[in-house]
């Protein structure tokens, strides 16, 4: 096979179009090319209009209208050492991070240095996740550095644009599905072969744990529940009851799964298999209130052209929330698209308390756990808002 790393061709950028670049900034922009992009997969080099190096990437394929992805900036060399430094330096952050749990995220694409790629740990899994096609022929010396040089036992791979293909295993084998994770004392079950994500959603982590401390003694509605992981967390901190609300029989499966690892009672009707945009008006109609509600749905923005559709998704989706939880209550609302700003979101929270005529005030801005880092060179990635809200 020829070397991945040895660049193909020379991109120009057009003139002034190289500034945020020199200032670190991983993602150019087609707009911004003053020289068609070469086909194939293989890195590039990137120079600015006058002939100035800007640095080695990756071609974006992913159909947006990202170009490129630097992966390496001014005359920085990009080979087998230069992609081990990086992949070496995640995991020793991780190793410092005092997380107390056997899953995180290794590798989180631009908080780590290399754009578009993710690797999530599960125990002795890994699972890689690369967003584009670009990422492809580094697999092998990726598995390499994860299975010899990190010691995983199994490395997975989950393949770039969604397409329903299989995971494939590129070292030891398919592990049994579900595996079982822990975070602190509670245990979760993952599904690495036909879950969400790689399969379980790491991001949420901390906001667990945080909910969990909060919700003794309340009923608890966890809308978007997908494996249960919040519904675990306040159960397991006391709450008396939690209802879980997600489109995907699946995900409800792996939920139940969770009680039983951690010793909670599995009971049905606690498990409500639905479009949560109906079930919360069901549940506003029967007169139902709780003291906890949590919502974390899917990102409803995911290009720009989403922007006034999903912001309308989030206010719908919080106006009924904010119904169902009981004066006083708390309210733990979810975006995880990167294109809403905090502004906006507010906003959509704004609107949604004055239809619903109900105080709220906002008490954490929380986001992801430290285990997914935001380059300052690249805020736009970062992509959960996670706020702790009580309703009045
Ligand atoms: N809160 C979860 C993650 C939620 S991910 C956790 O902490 O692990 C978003 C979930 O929303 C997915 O499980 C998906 O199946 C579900 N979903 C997507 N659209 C939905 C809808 N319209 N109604 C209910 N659930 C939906």
């Amino acid at each position: 096979m020829s070397d991945p790393f040895a660049c193909t061709g020379t991109v120009s950028l057009k003139p002034g179009r190289e500034a945020s670049v020199l200032r670190r900034h991983p993602w150019v922009y087609r707009g911004a090319l003053a020289t068609p992009l070469p086909a194939g997969c293989l890195p590039l080099r990137v120079q600015a209009a006058n002939g100035r190096p800007l640095g080695v990437a990756l071609p974006g394929g992913s159909g947006g209208s990202l170009a490129l992805r630097m992966v390496t900036f001014g005359r920085e060399g990009w080979d087998e050492a230069a992609l081990a430094a990086l992949v070496r330096r995640a995991a020793a952050l991780r190793d410092r991070l005092a997380l107390d749990a056997d899953a995180y995220r290794l590798v989180h694409a631009e908080g780590d240095g290399l754009s578009g790629l993710v690797i999530d740990r599960y125990g002795e899994v890994a699972v890689v996740e690369p967003y584009e096609a670009a990422w492809e022929p580094y697999l092998e010396a990726i598995a390499s550095l994860l299975a010899d040089g990190l010691g995983f036992s199994t490395v997975l791979v989950r393949p770039a644009g969604r397409a329903a293909r299989p995971v494939r295993v590129l070292r030891g084998h398919m592990p049994e599905v579900p595996l079982v994770i822990r975070e602190g004392r509670l245990r979760f079950a993952v599904d690495v072969e036909a879950g969400q994500k790689t399969g379980f959603f790491l991001d949420q982590r901390e906001n667990r744990r945080r909910l969990g401390a909060l919700a003794g003694g309340a009923e608890v509605l966890n809308l978007f529940s997908y494996s249960g992981g919040f519904a675990v967390a306040a159960l397991a901190g006391g709450a008396v009851r939690a209802v879980n609300v997600d489109a995907s029989a699946a995900a409800l499966s792996l939920a139940r799964h969770a009680y039983e690892l951690n010793g909670l009672e599995v009971r049905e009707p606690d498990f409500i298999e639905g479009d949560a945009f109906r079930v919360v008006r069901d549940l506003v109609a029967a007169g139902q209130r709780y003291g906890v509600v949590v919502v974390d749905p899917p990102a409803f923005v995911k290009r720009r052209g989403d922007l006034e559709g999903g912001l309308r998704g989030y206010r719908d989706i919080n106006l009924h929330a904010l119904r169902l939880t009981a004066p006083g209550g708390l309210l733990f609302t979810c975006s995880c698209s990167a294109l809403v700003s905090e502004q906006q979101f507010g906003q959509a929270l704004l609107g949604a308390a004055l239809d619903a005529g109900r105080g709220l005030r906002v008490l954490e801005r929380r986001g992801a756990g430290p285990d997914h880092p935001v380059s300052a060179f690249c805020g736009e990635a970062e992509h959960l808002k996670a706020w702790l809200c009580t309703v009045d």
